[in-house]
């Protein structure tokens, strides 16, 4: 018995542990992903440029929106905005390049609009585009019960879709899994109840060149929701799910 365990331990040791010497190992080495923390904390304060109209993908579209917030006051912007640090994190230690469409989360900042945060990471600096692009968002349906997270997708609209709704849905699809894997439920009160949803009118999906879905991690207005969002360890669970998807979707070509 000894024996036997002492062999496991010792194959352990030479097959398992990495050594000092072996370097991380960076799985998204050389991958771009683009964040997009939705909304901006300040929106409220500048009507007139977040009402401004800018192109969506063959119409016209607001600038932006205030976002939701909890019953409690905690709004999505700073929810998203967390969120996205928190993958941000994650995927840099897996040696990803992150990049962010805003950056800062600020009462005297406002947007970047929705064609600005539909058209990154098309062409990312030093050229190329990035891998894929995430958009982070909760929702704020009064419907009585409505909880848990969707995923959304683009339509099929030529010319602005017809290029990345396959691979976009392929996201979803991967997006929705690493939620449910790791223990977040999907929302019964959109669409048909699968967690998963398909927008046509959607700026930052339309105006994308890249793999995107656009997540709605829960709904604010949720007593059950609102208790995770606001607490760390809940914003840090969607985080985990959300680095895990980039990475199964990036892995699994
Ligand atoms: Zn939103």
């Amino acid at each position: 018995m000894i024996g036997w365990l002492a062999a496991v331990l010792v194959a352990t040791s030479v097959l398992g542990a990495p050594t000092a010497a072996r370097p991380t190992p960076q799985p998204l080495a050389g991958r771009v992903v683009v964040l997009d923390p939705g909304h901006q904390l300040g929106n409220h304060g500048y009507p007139r440029q977040i009402a401004r109209l800018v192109p969506a993908g063959g119409f016209r579209k607001p600038c932006n929106t205030t976002g939701t917030s909890t019953n409690g006051g905690y709004p999505e912007a700073s929810l998203t905005w967390d969120v996205a640090l928190r993958v941000r994190e994650r995927l840099q230690r897996l040696g990803a390049v992150v990049r962010l469409t805003r950056h800062s989360n600020r009462q005297d900042r406002w947007g970047p609009c929705v064609d600005v945060r539909g058209l990154a990471g098309n062409t990312v600096d030093g050229g190329g585009s990035a891998d894929l692009k995430i958009s982070i968002h909760a929702d704020g349906s009064h419907a009585r019960g409505a909880h848990g997270f969707h995923v959304i997708m683009p339509a099929d609209r030529r010319p602005w879709t017809h290029d990345i709704w396959r691979s976009s849905r392929r996201l979803a699809l991967v997006t929705r899994a690493a939620l449910v894997e790791r223990g977040l439920a999907r929302a019964t009160y959109v669409a048909g109840g699968d967690g998963l949803d398909v927008r046509r009118d959607l700026g930052t999906l339309n105006l994308s060149d890249v793999p995107t879905v656009m997540v709605e991690l829960g709904n604010m207005r949720s007593p059950v929701d609102a208790a995770r969002m606001t607490r760390p360890e809940g914003r840090e669970r969607y985080a985990r799910g959300l680095a895990g998807a980039v990475r199964d979707f990036l892995e699994r070509g």
